[in-house]
């Protein structure tokens, strides 16, 4: 990636600036805008003239100000200074002209690129205008490479020299191991709220692990798909569906599953606010599960201690934002950083959680990108990495 040998380059470089903002449109994290730092400072060492694209939240093509990236050109400029400009849109004559005007070692922030229909549709002419005069394109942005869009597919046909930035670099080298991992040791640990965003995880992953051990919401699912009474917990219709295809198309599998043994939960009909553990089958109507219990997290932190070799783990073992209901993922976090094995974690939630009780220090890697990370452990072809000259 770049250096040198593209020095004096005019470069588009597509970063994930999709940071979390408050009400008031402060930023609450900029993680993701120090991630990029290291080939933005690359590229102005080498004396590139930068224009940088990114997306945030879903604007669904249309102008929306509360998605405005204009505070993340500030911000930026805290990091690299005076060089960096903002241009109030990613395509259109204004910007082709302020694209131009860029002297090496300067940086242009464009504007969102999902203002724009064309964005997400991946369209052509879009494409062209985003692409611009730029003769290198560089992806950096990790959390985006499993999306066909614009600006992580569509541009590289209009570039002549498409590479991968450095820490789209650092995060296939830190999750290949997780990729390539199957059989005894390896474990992933899923989680969070939506089982039909993981459907195709689960069936890939299955035949691959040693053990899937599924807990939050996601083992709600699980149980009310078998007939179990789940009360007032949180499980959507398409998450039942979804853990029913799982359960008629992957029998022969879904004894490498570990389930829930015991749940978390509080009363809410009567609403008494009443907490207490239950067995798995012991969920009482009117009572909400917001956890895994305590025999869960022994038995998923024994798993993990004792056979792990390689662990990948997406998705929160319960509310975590709500204390006490963040036991079981800080028992599972607890128990990733005592293990000797190879540790990732990806997921937005995942990583917010393994954040928020300090054990990030402790894990192998902590990726950036979430449905990208998974769809990378999976095995999936990634069209934002196929569509590079070093894929
Ligand atoms: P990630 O972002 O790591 O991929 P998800 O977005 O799938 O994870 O899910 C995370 C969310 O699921 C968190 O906000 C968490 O509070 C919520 N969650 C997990 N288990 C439960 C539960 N049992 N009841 C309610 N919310 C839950
Ligand atoms: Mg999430």
């Amino acid at each position: 990636m770049p250096g040198e040998q593209y020095a004096g380059r005019r470069v588009l470089v597509r970063v994930d600036f999709n940071v979390p903002t408050d009400d008031e449109g402060h930023i609450t994290d900029d993680t993701r805008i120090q991630s990029a730092l290291p080939t933005i400072d690359a590229l102005i060492q080498a004396d590139c003239a930068v224009t940088l694209c990114s997306h945030k939240g879903r604007p669904k093509g249309k102008v929306d100000p509360d998605e405005s990236l204009a505070p993340i050109a500030e911000k930026l400029k805290e990091f690299i200074g005076d060089r960096v400009r903002f241009a109030p849109d990613c395509i259109g004559d204004d910007v082709a002209g302020m694209r131009a005007g860029l002297a090496g070692g300067q940086v242009l922030l464009l504007e969102n690129t999902r203002f724009h229909p064309g964005e997400e549709d991946n369209d052509p002419e879009f494409a062209r205008a985003l692409a611009g005069d730029a003769q290198l394109y560089v992806d950096d942005a990790f959390g985006s490479v499993h999306r066909a869009h614009a600006s992580t597919v569509g541009v590289t046909d209009h570039i002549d020299v498409c590479v991968a930035g450095k820490l789209v670099r650092t995060e296939i080298d830190r999750l290949t191991p997780c990729r390539e991992a199957s059989g005894d040791g390896f474990i992933v640990i899923l989680g969070g709220a939506k089982v039909e965003d993981k459907i195709n995880a689960i069936k890939l992953l299955l035949p691959r692990v040693e053990r899937l051990l599924v807990g939050g919401a996601m083992g709600w699912a699980f149980f009310k798909a078998k007939g179990m009474e789940i009360g007032a917990s949180l499980c959507k219709p398409e998450s039942l569906e979804a853990a029913r295809e799982i359960i008629a198309e992957m029998a022969d599998w879904l004894d490498r599953m570990v389930l829930p043994r015991d749940v978390h939960m509080v009363q809410v009909e009567p609403d008494t606010g009443q907490v207490t553990f239950a067995p798995a089958d012991g969920i009482q109507p009117g009572w909400n599960a917001l956890d895994i219990g305590p025999e869960t997290c022994e038995e998923f932190g024994r798993i993990i201690r004792e056979e792990a070799e390689v662990v990948f783990w997406n998705g929160p073992m319960g509310l975590f934002e709500e204390p006490p209901f963040d036991e079981g993922t800080l028992a599972v976090g607890r128990a990733l950083a005592d293990t000797e094995a190879y540790t990732a974690v990806g997921g937005g939630d995942s990583v917010a959680a393994i954040t928020h009780l300090e054990l990030d220090d402790d894990m192998s890697h902590i990726s950036t990108g979430g449905g990208a990370s998974l769809e990378f452990v999976q095995g999936d072809d990634l069209p934002g990495i196929e569509a590079l000259d070093d894929a």
